[in-house]
């Protein structure tokens, strides 16, 4: 992102988002060993017990919005050398999978600006066994993109929509586009036979917390499972407060104040959303996802690596661990593989938001990949 001292101090001076470590400081990151035991295991687990089975891989830190609570619009991005390239990104999703992971995420940035995206879903989904799934603002996802993922081994998907109303897309996003394209695009992978489809919506105060019962309503129309997810300190613009938070007991509310909700069944501990289906046997569901206020930490099964191939254990985590370096150095399997355990050993017990020794993570949601 930061190619000289001086370009680092004009954007230091003009506020704008910094993240990504210089090369030669990424060069002294390595993660302590995990024990001789973990490694021996082949299998990506932390120091307490917990099972990595999920990885986000970011496929690229570009995106083409500028969400509130997410990017700014000043947001520079990394040179692209920097970034994983296709092949480096295949053989960490085999690699992983060798590891125990079984389910890829593919994300950003905006992962469908990736010129080569098709061509990522069918290496990762011809070598390996794991589910792969996209994560997308769905501006780009056309009726053509959506079959051509799915047709390259794309299981399924996640849209990312946080209003239905036009007047308010640009306040939101701070990009032209209308949230009809993305209904389109929601509505085109549920008929190519995407499954599950879901959408992702983050509610800010005074801004689009008066729409829970109309994107709940879009779950029913629709047959989607729409997810609320609570605003958590991971924007660029560090505008996260109590004045914009909307806890998730109180969306809930919002939408049962429309429609009465049934909890459903956990399918596995580590699932990050209470799911509930709508009592009168529409179809659809909501989740709530309430990363903040019922942090979910004890069962995470998530590990990221970053589209500048960082691994980060967790995602309000500090720690951040080169593979990059690992893959263009000639490292075999066993190394990378080594590097990975050693990673998740690592991995933070939990997020300590709303303590007083929180500090929140250099990097935005986008650039971590989420
Ligand atoms: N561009 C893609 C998208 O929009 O889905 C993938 C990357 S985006 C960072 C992944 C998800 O993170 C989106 O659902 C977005 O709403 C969510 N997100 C970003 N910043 C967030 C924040 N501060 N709090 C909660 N969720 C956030």
């Amino acid at each position: 992102m930061i190619a000289s001292d001086r370009s680092r101090s004009q954007v230091r001076s003009l506020s704008l988002p910094q993240w990504g470590a210089r090369d030669d400081e990424r060069s002294r990151a390595a993660p302590p060993p995990a024990p001789q035991a973990a490694q021996d295991a082949r299998r990506l687990v932390d120091a307490r017990g917990r099972v990595i089975e999920d990885l986000r891989l970011g496929v690229t830190d570009r995106c083409n919005l500028r969400c509130a609570y997410c990017l700014e619009p000043g947001a520079r991005f990394l040179p692209r050398e920097r970034l994983l390239t296709v092949e480096e990104l295949v053989r960490l999703a085999c690699v992983v999978e060798s590891l125990g992971v079984r389910r890829v995420r593919l994300t950003g940035g905006e992962p469908t600006l990736h010129p080569k995206l098709p061509v990522i879903i069918r290496g990762i989904a011809d070598r390996t066994d794991v589910e792969v799934s996209l994560i997308t603002n769905g501006t780009l996802a056309d009726e053509r993109s959506l079959k051509r993922w799915r047709d390259a081994g794309l299981g399924r998907i996640t849209f990312s929509l946080d209003t239905l109303r036009k007047d308010r897309w640009s306040s939101i996003a701070r990009a032209p586009g209308s949230p009809r394209r993305v209904v389109e695009a929601i509505r085109s992978a549920c008929a190519i036979g995407l499954q599950p489809v879901k959408v992702n919506a983050v509610l800010l105060r005074g801004v689009n917390d008066d729409e829970a019962t109309d994107l709940a309503d879009l779950a029913r129309e629709l047959d989607i499972e729409v997810r609320f997810i609570e605003y958590m300190p991971l924007d660029f613009g560090r505008g996260w407060g109590p004045d914009r938070f909307v806890p998730a007991r109180e969306t809930m509310a919002l939408v049962e104040g429309r429609h009465r909700l049934v909890a459903c069944e956990r399918h596995r501990a580590s699932e990050v959303a209470r799911t509930y289906a709508f009592a009168d046997g529409a179809r659809g569901r909501v989740g709530f996802i309430a990363s903040v206020t019922s942090p979910f930490c004890g069962a995470c099964s998530r590990l990221r690596i970053t589209a500048d191939g960082m691994i980060r254990p967790c995602l309000f985590g500090a720690a951040e661990w080169d593979v990059r370096d690992l893959l263009r150095s000639g490292a075999d399997d066993t190394l990378i593989a080594g590097r990975l355990l050693d990673a998740a050993w690592a991995k933070e017990p939990g997020h300590s938001i709303g303590a007083s020794g929180f500090r929140q993570p250099e990097r935005s949601m986008s650039a971590i990949g989420g």
